[in-house]
């Protein structure tokens, strides 16, 4: 009999035929079921479920889990509903990489060659020009040099930016100054107060919550930008919004914030990022999972696991680091 793995998603996310189906193409020897459509007496059956983002509730249904594949790179959200003992493997994928490198690409350029401020400029009908800043004169920070952070940097540097980055562990990449927080490792604070664009590609865990807040955008050079395309948390919205607040020339100290992931999705109606002069706000669209290269990458995963137990390195979340 083949192997029953439940497959769990929020309904409320939308429709999810496509990764399903792309899912039970990827894996012909593995049965494959919704959540919802597996008989109770049935749900003990498992030992890997594959979820795809944040399902505590079913997850918590299921009995017998050795292994829960994520198909999202941030698994914060699963971690609580996971029993101690259980791996969980997040998703490591080339594809996300190259559509998250390409985000942060676009979202540097349009800092960099300042839309922002000739939309400003447009909405009064005024025609001024302004000096462009040459990538290489352009600072921009890395936080985070993972699976995304390292490639985005990369990206970056290749269209000759002036690239920095900072992980917990030390780094060396070509071309890339790589800080730390080994001890001479310089710290976060050597990298905000070199960054003209910081863009966060760090996890939601307990070390970075909170963590872009008023000290670390006090840091950054007056004017500078942020791009956060890693998880609402970790920016303190009511640091950031007071950073933003008013024009450079009266007190506001950064200029602009691209936000694509916040402390509640969909951002609420009522969020002042919604209307903000200097905030452009993306609906969590930085980075999706990419259908069928997600599927073959879970699908290869689980079959490992089925057959001794073991998964790629990179996929494994370490539970007491929260990533
Ligand atoms: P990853 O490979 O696990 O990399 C995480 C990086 O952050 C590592 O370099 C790690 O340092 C560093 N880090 C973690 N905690 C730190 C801390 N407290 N201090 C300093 N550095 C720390 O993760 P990834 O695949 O690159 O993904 C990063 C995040 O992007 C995900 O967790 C998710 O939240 C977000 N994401 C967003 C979207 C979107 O659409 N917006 C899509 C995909 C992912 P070490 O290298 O030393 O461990």
């Amino acid at each position: 009999m083949q192997p029953l793995v439940p497959f769990v998603r929020d309904s409320a996310l939308g429709p999810h035929d496509a990764l399903v189906d792309a899912l039970r193409a990827a894996m012909p020897d593995i049965d494959l079921q919704i959540h919802a459509d597996i008989p109770i007496d049935r749900l003990g059956e498992p030992t890997v479920a594959i979820v795809d983002g944040p399902s505590i509730e079913q997850l918590s249904t299921i009995a017998n889990l050795r292994l829960v594949q994520s198909t999202w790179a941030g698994v914060e959200a699963i971690l609580p509903a996971v029993p101690d003992g259980v791996e969980v493997a997040r998703m490591v994928d080339p594809q996300l990489g190259l559509t998250m490198a390409e985000a942060v690409l676009a979202w540097t350029l349009y800092l960099h060659r300042d839309m922002p401020r000739y939309a400003r400029q447009q909405r009064q009908a005024d025609w001024v020009e302004h000096v462009p800043v040459r990538a290489s004169n352009r600072r921009v920070g890395i936080l985070g040099l993972g699976a995304l952070g390292r490639l985005a940097g990369e990206t970056l540097r290749d269209q000759n930016f002036d690239v920095a980055g900072w992980s917990r562990s030390r780094k060396t990449i070509d071309g890339i100054a790589c800080f730390d927080d080994e001890p001479g490792g310089g710290g976060i604070d050597a990298l905000l107060e070199r960054s003209d664009i910081v863009v966060n590609l760090l996890p939601d865990t307990p070390a970075t919550v909170g963590l872009l807040g008023t000290e670390a955008f006090a840091r950054m050079p007056p004017g500078a930008s942020l791009i956060n395309f890693g998880r609402g948390p970790t920016v303190d919205d009511d640091a950031l919004l007071a950073a933003l607040d008013g024009d450079l020339e009266t007190g506001a100290h950064l200029d602009h914030a691209v936000l694509d992931v916040f402390v509640t999705e969909p951002l609420p109606d009522d969020h002042p990022y919604w209307g903000h002069p200097r905030v452009t706000v993306l609906p969590h669209i930085s980075g999706p999972t990419s259908t069928d290269t997600a599927a073959v990458i879970a699908a290869e995963n689980v079959r490992a696991f089925l057959a001794d137990g073991t998964l790629p390195i990179d996929a494994i979340v370490d539970r007491t680091r929260g990533y």
